[in-house]
């Protein structure tokens, strides 16, 4: 079922998709060797409470934090923990919030210091993706022309697209229908209309598109142990086309010429 929201409904979202904005950019400002990634969750949480949200994530299905925090080989949903970031890694943050109700949800993968110009290039496309498939978000394409932009874009690069996991609808919950693959085939899937709300995030691998899942029972990692990026959007489709409730701004103010 998806549900069309109204245009109070989607500045509803907007506001909370700008809080989850807001705390990236807090993130961001902690990002360097030797800062653990349980630090980076008590940055978010804090502000995330500052602003009158709570953290969409804590709790959600059980997940124990407010931030999905990824390194290296580690694709999403991962859990902050003693682990001390290094000089070269890269981290994908994935952060939700609510407020009236609402939830933002979006996603950015840092690098830490100086990273290989290789994995740079995987961040780089990844995010390009992201914008691609957000482009051929408009009123009359389906799902499956922003998964297949996607798709080719990064496939084209030399890189691979996990399956396994898929953006999503957003709302009241904040994961709702239709779900968003990174991935399928032109003019398939649920038919794009105004009043749709709903979350582009690319997962994709340098190496092979295999996954799988770390005994904690949330760590989604590649198998190859290559590294992954992940990049994270929430829109809204209005007028016939794509308009980005959350946004990297206040992310890449404070990462400068460093920006991806
Ligand atoms: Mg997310
Ligand atoms: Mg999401």
């Amino acid at each position: 079922m998806i549900y069309l929201k109204t245009e109070e409904q989607i500045e509803q979202l907007r506001e909370a998709n700008l809080i989850v904005a807001r705390t990236l950019g807090e993130v961001a400002k902690w990002v360097k060797p030797g800062v653990t990634t349980l630090k980076l969750d008590q940055i978010a949480e804090e502000y995330i409470r500052s602003q009158g949200a709570v953290p969409g994530f804590l709790g959600l299905y059980g997940f124990p934090n407010t931030l999905c925090i990824s390194v290296n080989e580690n694709v999403v949903h991962g859990i902050p923990s003693n682990y001390v970031l290094a000089e070269g890694d890269i981290v994908s943050v994935d952060c939700g919030a609510v407020i009236n109700g609402f939830n933002g949800d979006s996603a950015y993968t840092f690098c830490v210091g100086e990273v290989a110009p290789e994995v740079k290039a995987l961040l780089k496309t990844t995010k390009e993706s992201l914008y691609v498939g957000i482009e051929k978000a408009i009123e009359g394409n389906r799902i499956g022309d922003v998964g297949n932009a996607i798709q080719e874009y990064c496939e084209k690069r030399g890189y691979t697209v996990v399956r396994e996991l898929t953006g999503h609808g957003i709302g009241k919950k904040c994961h709702e229908d239709p779900e968003v693959p990174n991935y399928g085939r032109r003019g398939t899937g649920p038919l794009i209309k105004n009043g749709m709300t709903f979350c582009i995030e690319p997962m994709i691998n340098m190496g092979s598109k295999n996954v799988v899942f770390e005994r904690d029972g949330w760590t989604c990692r590649t198998r190859d142990r290559k590294p992954s990026a992940h990049f994270e959007h929430a829109i809204a489709i209005r007028n016939g086309k794509a308009d980005i409730l959350s946004s990297f701004e206040y992310i890449e103010e404070v990462l400068g010429d460093k920006s991806i």
